[in-house]
């Protein structure tokens, strides 16, 4: 009997030290995977005293030790954003927290999500159990999101989105208020070449330029903003409600601006400097919107940059009509290239011996209440509103139509716009039209098209040429590229602008450029042609000189297609 329990001990204590180590397993298996979870976890007692921490709450949420953490006083947290969380759990067994915590023994600051919950030990014992989720770089990506959509990354100051929010607000003001805000707009006048052509660092650093020189000459109450790409704005607010002293602070701050952002600028021991060109708008409640008064301090700004002295525009009611008068022809415009409304004129270019072997189509505008309306007025319209495309397309139908009446042998040139050049759809476009073409095609392109984006233009070019269409080089002289620079591109005529041929005569630098212009295009193999020929003078010049073809009222005027034709 004696031997018998002496075994069954035995065998019970093999059990119970079995069921011991497996114990231990499990507690070990459970305290690793507390301890490699990434996210932090403790148990408290309903007195709040910290009764376990695993390892990734103390070492990497907290940063202290364990030891230290353990029997802590939830009590006296030093930020107490989550207490009530815990002691809510002591009634209710669950409740939950998210929001910013600064540790207590480490001072981090951090952005958490805590969850605790009660777990019955025994009957009516319990103890708790909280989780902490590290949310701070999360919640930190999601505050720098936010902030871009609002801030410009690159100069620290606010976007277009901001900026008419204030300029909302600043037109409450003025119907509420005695005061009044006006909106500076401006940008820069080399932005791009200096990106193009000295690389997108220093364009960088010029746009940081800006704005810490923008600030600087404005006071802290006004907002400058990027509008985008090198376009700023600025709100002055508070300035005095009647109109002129308005106008006359404005100025001020706009000439201060000008004059701060055109101070040298350095990027690795290089100086570089640029300038604006500004438009002010006073903000009253005279414009439908605030995006209206964006638009016009825009125009002002691009009326200050094509004719204004100091570069600086104040928008006034003669501005004003004259852009109103810009939509309104934009608007019939569009009617107009539907309707057919153009018409092409023909202008005879003859060689030496005096033979007509070429034309130039210039086109007239045949508006039904206005009559006859020449290019100067639409061209630039057609060009800033960006509707060149389809305008282009209809010359070219026209011209296409045109050559039925003309010999073969014949030089029909069009002229073109940088828009088209540089479109990627342009080539096929032409390729449709020229089967049906029953002379040669020239198209006349103006050297300040190939200023920006030469890639495309040039391969639009090369592709054409192929093509059989040949390429004239309009108003040369007037820009800034040379002639070798053009060489890469696949032109067969430069026509001598006007200015030159008007002015040679009493001027006798601008004979000098008329020669070189003519030496050194036959250097690189393309033949010239003077424009605007009006006297038997100017043309015995010119042939001295050498120049091949001309063109001007000498010859003949622009004539309609069927008078031409009799003509020829
Ligand atoms: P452009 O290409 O330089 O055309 C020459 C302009 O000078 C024409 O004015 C022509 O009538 C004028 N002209 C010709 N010979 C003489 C002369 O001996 N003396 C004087 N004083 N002027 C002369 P137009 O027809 O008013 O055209 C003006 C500009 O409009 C053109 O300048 C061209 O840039 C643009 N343009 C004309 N037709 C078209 C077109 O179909 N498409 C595009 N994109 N632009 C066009
Ligand atoms: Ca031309
Ligand atoms: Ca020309």
């Amino acid at each position: 009997h004696i031997y018998k329990n002496f075994l069954y001990t035995k065998e019970i204590q093999k059990r119970f030290s079995k069921l011991i180590s497996e114990h231990e397993l499990s507690v070990k298996r459970l305290e690793s995977f507390f301890d490699f979870s990434p996210i932090g976890i403790f148990f408290y007692n309903k007195d709040l005293k910290v009764i376990y921490i695993n390892d990734y709450l103390a070492n990497r949420i907290i940063g202290a030790k364990k030891e230290k953490i353990l029997g802590f006083d939830l009590n006296s947290l030093k930020d107490k954003s989550f207490l009530p969380t815990l002691k809510h759990t002591l009634k209710d067994g669950f409740s939950k927290y998210r929001g910013p915590y600064k540790t207590t023994m480490t001072d981090k600051k951090l952005w958490i999500h805590l969850i605790s919950s009660r777990i019955e030990i025994d009957k009516d014992r319990y103890e708790y159990v909280a989780i902490m989720i590290d949310q701070t770089e999360l919640h930190q990506a999601h505050d720098r999101i936010e902030y871009l959509a609002y801030y410009d990354e690159l100069t620290d100051i606010p976007k277009r989105k901001i900026f008419i929010d204030e300029l909302k607000k600043a037109l409450s003001v003025y119907k509420r208020k005695k005061t009044r805000s006006t909106l500076i707009y401006f940008d820069l006048d080399n932005f791009k070449d200096i990106n193009d052509y000295m690389g997108h660092n220093v364009g960088d650093e010029l746009l940081k330029h800006v704005s810490i020189k923008t600030r600087k000459a404005i006071r802290d109450t006004d907002i400058v903003a990027r509008m985008g790409g090198d376009e700023f704005a600025v709100l002055l607010t508070n300035l005095p409600k009647e109109k002129n002293s308005a106008i006359i602070k404005s100025l001020e701050v706009a000439k201060r601006i000008k004059k701060y952002v055109s101070e040298n600028f350095y990027v690795e021991d290089k100086i570089f400097n640029t300038d604006l060109s500004i438009g002010i708008v006073l903000v009253d409640d005279s414009f439908k919107d605030v995006y209206e008064i964006v638009k016009y301090a825009d125009a002002a700004m691009y009326k200050a940059k094509q004719d204004s002295k100091d570069g600086i525009v104040i928008f006034d009611e003669a501005l004003e009509a004259e852009i109103k008068q810009k939509y309104t022809i934009k608007d019939e415009l569009k009617t107009a290239i539907k309707e057919h409304q153009f018409e092409l004129y023909l202008q005879p270019k003859v060689n030496k011996e005096f033979k007509v072997f070429s034309a130039e189509a210039l086109v007239r505008w045949n508006h039904p209440q206005r009559g006859l309306v020449m290019p100067d007025v639409f061209i630039p319209v057609l060009n800033d509103f960006g509707m060149m495309g389809d305008f282009t397309l209809e010359v070219l139908r026209l011209a296409k139509d045109i050559s039925k009446y003309l010999p073969s042998y014949f030089v029909l040139s069009v002229n073109i716009s940088a828009q088209d050049i540089q479109s990627i759809s342009f080539v096929s476009n032409i390729k449709n039209i020229i089967k049906d073409f029953n002379c040669k095609l020239d198209l006349e392109l103006t050297e300040q098209m190939f200023i920006n984006n030469v890639e495309v233009s040039q391969e639009n070019m090369i592709k054409l040429s192929k093509l059989g269409v040949e390429f004239s080089l309009d108003d040369f002289g007037t820009g800034y590229s040379s002639l070798t620079y053009l060489k890469q591109l696949p032109f067969n005529y430069v026509k001598i602008d006007q200015s030159f041929v008007r002015d040679m005569i009493n001027d006798i630098d601008d004979l000098a450029i008329v020669k070189t212009i003519i030496a050194m295009a036959h250097t690189l193999g393309l033949k010239t042609i003077s424009e605007g020929v009006e006297t038997q003078h100017q043309c015995d010049i010119l042939r001295e000189m050498g120049c091949d073809y001309f063109q001007g009222y000498f010859y003949g005027k622009p004539l309609p297609v069927d008078e031409f034709v009799k003509l020829l």
